[in-house]
């Protein structure tokens, strides 16, 4: 098997050599049955604290991995949030995935007046930035928060002394690009609006807010999942 075949899965357990880490159900099911992997053959483990570790199958029948080495020295992934709203399943599946492989650290479901979905499968977005980060090869899942109002949005904002790039689909604001070239060095934390957008009255609050500076991505109104996709790719793609 070469070193690109080798699966990585994500497991709560601890990694020290010799550690025995058993694995879920549907983990089993992807290593046995879709894999078709045996025993002995090896899958890369990690945790988000003890970095990346080798391990091999030691049975079959309950399928345990035994950790063999350790592959990569755990590292920091830089703090990046994005504030998102919550949309339509299929387009919400879209926005974890690339907000997780684009490597994103929290990520915070929002509600505001044009939300039209207002309940959330926490469990489905949890497999979905599992899956993504096992296959980006991230050494961490990004954290996933409680539901924010807008109002909790600017009071963290506040408190934290962070900067908020509300992506705002009303023109004549300033290129995203200009303002992530001159502040290079602060913790950018980002907003994108449902598909109604954002109300005159949000817009107000937000421009009023301290920390907040409202941008704009080009001239033509992006769906919610694809301005998600374009900021992170914008910030986190400078990254090495
Ligand atoms: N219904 C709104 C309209 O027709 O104007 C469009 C909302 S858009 C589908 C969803 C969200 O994506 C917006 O609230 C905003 O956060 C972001 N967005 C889309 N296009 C954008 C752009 N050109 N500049 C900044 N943000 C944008």
């Amino acid at each position: 098997m070469s070193y690109k075949r080798i699966p990585r899965l994500y497991t709560p357990c601890k990694l020290v050599v010799e550690a025995k880490v058993s694995i879920s159900k549907n983990d089993t099911n992807y290593l046995v049955r879709v894999l078709r992997l045996k025993q002995y053959d090896k899958v890369f483990l990690f945790n988000g604290l003890d970095g990346e570790w080798k391990a091999e199958i030691s049975s079959i029948k309950q399928p345990e991995l035994i950790c063999i080495e350790k592959t990569k020295e755990q590292s920091i992934t830089p703090t990046t949030i994005l504030f998102f709203p919550i949309i339509k399943s299929k387009n919400l599946r879209f926005l974890i995935e690339k907000a997780t492989e684009l490597g994103v650290t929290d990520l915070y479901p929002t509600i505001t007046e044009f939300t039209n979905i207002r309940t959330l499968n926490k469990n489905k977005l949890l497999s979905y930035m599992k899956e993504s980060s096992e296959l980006s090869e991230r050494l961490d899942l990004p954290n996933l928060h409680e539901v924010m109002s807008l109002k909790d949005i600017v009071e963290k904002i506040e408190k934290d002394g962070n900067v908020l790039l509300f992506c705002d689909e009303s023109r004549d604001k300033i290129p995203i690009k200009v303002i992530l070239d001159k502040c290079k060095s602060n913790i950018f934390s980002f907003l994108v609006g449902p598909e109604g957008g954002f109300s005159d009255s949000e817009r107000k609050y937000l421009q009023s807010s301290k920390g907040v500076q409202a941008v704009q991505l080009g001239k033509r109104i992006l769906r919610a999942e694809t301005a998600a996709l374009a900021v992170l790719s914008l910030y986190k793609l400078g990254e090495y």
